[in-house]
């Protein structure tokens, strides 16, 4: 199955990501935001375009951001199925996508805006791994160290409250009309983010047969 993950920054895509993986028997989960990240900490070309819209809660521009999706969905271990997390976030990259592959299932994940300010304010990533953690709602075993890597976790820059509104209302203008464009494939299936770690899983879980 290859499914995409949709929701507000912040909204669970990346916490749900690791369960739906196990799940759907190991497939990868690519998230856009990770390979960026990862691009901007070694400062490759990439990386120094991508650095000065991040910063800001801006869209890094379709041109970019669509050569390096398609490069990472042509590798082999995406033959078998994958999870999008973080793509496509306007139109034109959804149209690109479906162009090099078929879409299963887009799965929005609704959290309203006031609730997703509150989560962003504790929450805390790895940017090794790029695992996320929450201070409260799902706290690392040792504080401020990752589970999965060791290595130390941060806030990222983009989680500051104002950076925050900013990417609340990109959100808002060029992603949620994805809701849309998938609803009117028959591909959309929407499910409620607020109500913890475990229900939206079971949620999830449920939505998508698994
Ligand atoms: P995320 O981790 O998915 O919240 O992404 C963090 C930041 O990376 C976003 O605020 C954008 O600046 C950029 N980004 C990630 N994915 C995309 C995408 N599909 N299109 C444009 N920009 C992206």
């Amino acid at each position: 199955m290859n499914l995409i993950l949709l929701g507000a920054p912040g909204a669970g895509k990346g916490t749900l990501a690791p369960y739906l993986i196990e799940k759907m028997g190991g497939v990868p989960a690519v998230s856009t935001g990770n390979i960026l990240r990862e691009a901007v900490k070694n400062q490759t070309p990439l990386g120094v375009t991508a650095k000065q819209y991040m910063d800001k809660g801006a869209l890094v521009p379709d041109e970019v951001v669509i050569g390096m999706l398609q490069e990472r969905i042509a590798q082999p271990d995406c033959q078998r199925g994958f999870i999008l997390d973080g793509f496509p976030r306007t139109i034109p990259q959804a149209e690109a996508l479906d162009k090099v592959a078929h879409i299963d299932c887009a799965l929005s994940l609704e959290v309203p805006d006031e609730a997703i300010e509150k989560r962003m304010a504790g929450r805390r990533v790895c940017l090794k791994c790029g695992a996320t953690f929450h201070i409260e709602n799902n706290p690392p075993k040792t504080e401020g160290v990752c589970d999965v890597c060791g290595d130390a976790l941060v806030i990222r820059k983009d989680d500051q409250l104002d950076v925050v509104r900013g990417r609340l209302e990109t959100y808002h203008a060029q992603t949620e009309p994805l809701k849309d464009y998938y609803g009117a494939q028959g591909k959309l299936k929407s499910i409620d983010g607020t109500q913890g770690i475990e229900a939206t899983r079971e949620l999830a879980a449920k939505a998508l047969g698994l």
